[in-house]
């Protein structure tokens, strides 16, 4: 078993990063676990144009910069992934794949997963036409023929990416209104090379080796297409990925971790930041902005238990 951490900060996006220099600020021995990269969903964003102070930098540089600030500070980050997290007693236990971690005080702030159309072939065809991060695979798509589907704010910002990379681009979303922002719908609806699909969905994916084309319905007539496409990116959200705590912490009806305003969950000394947690806005400023209040009462309680 390994030491006994101040705080473990799980998840190493803009919230978990903040919650790790407000940690490292206060003098806690803090780590942060992260399965993937630093920066979390916004190294799939391209465009971040809403952080305050920042007109308009790119997901990934923004990410950078976020760990280049917690390099500066030294806060060590373990690559793993977490099993498993053990919230009762006065130390908490973080089971990883590799190994297992305690601390007097963990931050859960593991953001949430891709939602997926749940479609045959969907899975067989990701990495072969099926994708849900236009940053990551767009410049696959160059001159090539994409469709998107959703309505949200991801939906909109990949639609403007790829745009300006393939050839035509397709948004099919399953509403005639978007969720999205307007400011993004008026850019799209400027571009020649974008055609929106409204009131429709994908029905089928064809294709065994790569994506082939695919089926839109539309939901009112019920007429279905066939559309020929080089590369599906899917973007319609994010659900909240809670099994690591095993039914443990409670979770509301959407099972997104629920907490009070100083981000503590139903157990003292577990906290909850960001899009896991029932936010009522899942931006990166929200993240940020509960990371800080998280190891700020992290740090509280930690004081309180050590008197
Ligand atoms: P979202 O806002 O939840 O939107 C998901 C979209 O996918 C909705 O339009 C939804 O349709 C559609 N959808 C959901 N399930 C579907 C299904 N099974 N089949 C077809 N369509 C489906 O997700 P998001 O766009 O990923 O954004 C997540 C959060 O991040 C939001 O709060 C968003 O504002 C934020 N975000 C912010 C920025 C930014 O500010 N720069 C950038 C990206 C994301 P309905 O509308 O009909 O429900």
């Amino acid at each position: 078993m390994n030491k006994l951490y101040d705080l473990i900060v799980v998840g190493g996006g803009p919230g978990g990063i903040t919650a790790g220099i407000y940690a490292k600020r206060a003098g806690l021995d803090v780590v942060i676990i992260e399965r993937n990269v630093p920066g979390g969903a916004i190294t799939t964003t391209s465009e971040v144009e809403n952080y305050t102070g920042i007109t308009k930098i790119g997901g990934i540089e923004l990410a950078t910069k976020m760990f280049e600030h917690a390099s500066s500070l030294s806060i060590p980050f373990i690559w793993d992934e977490v099993k498993k997290i053990i919230p009762d007693g006065e130390e908490k236990v973080v089971e990883c794949y590799q190994e297992t971690y305690k601390a007097k005080a963990v931050i859960i702030a593991v953001g949430a997963s891709v939602r997926k159309l749940n479609i045959d072939k969907e899975r067989q065809l990701i990495g072969k036409g099926v994708s849900y991060c236009a940053t990551c695979d767009g410049s696959l798509y160059k001159d090539k023929i994409v469709a998107i589907v959703g309505g949200g704010n991801t939906a909109l910002e990949d639609c403007l990416y790829l745009s300006n990379i393939a050839k035509k681009v397709y948004l099919i979303h399953r509403r005639e209104e978007f969720r999205g922002q307007n400011i993004l719908v008026n850019q799209l609806k400027e571009k020649s090379n974008v055609q929106l699909i409204l009131n429709s969905v994908v029905s089928d994916i064809n294709g065994d080796n790569k994506i082939e084309s695919i089926v839109v319905e539309n939901k009112i007539t019920k007429v279905k297409q066939e559309i020929k496409i080089d590369g599906l990116f899917i973007c319609i959200g994010r659900g909240p990925d809670t099994e690591m705590i095993d039914g443990n912490i409670n979770i509301n009806s959407s099972g997104y971790i629920i907490t009070d305003e100083n981000m503590k969950t139903n157990y003292d000394g577990i906290y909850a930041i960001g899009d896991i947690r029932n936010s009522p806005l899942k931006q990166i400023l929200c993240a940020c902005s509960d990371g800080a209040i998280a190891s700020t009462k992290a740090f509280e309680y930690i004081k309180t238990k050590n008197k």
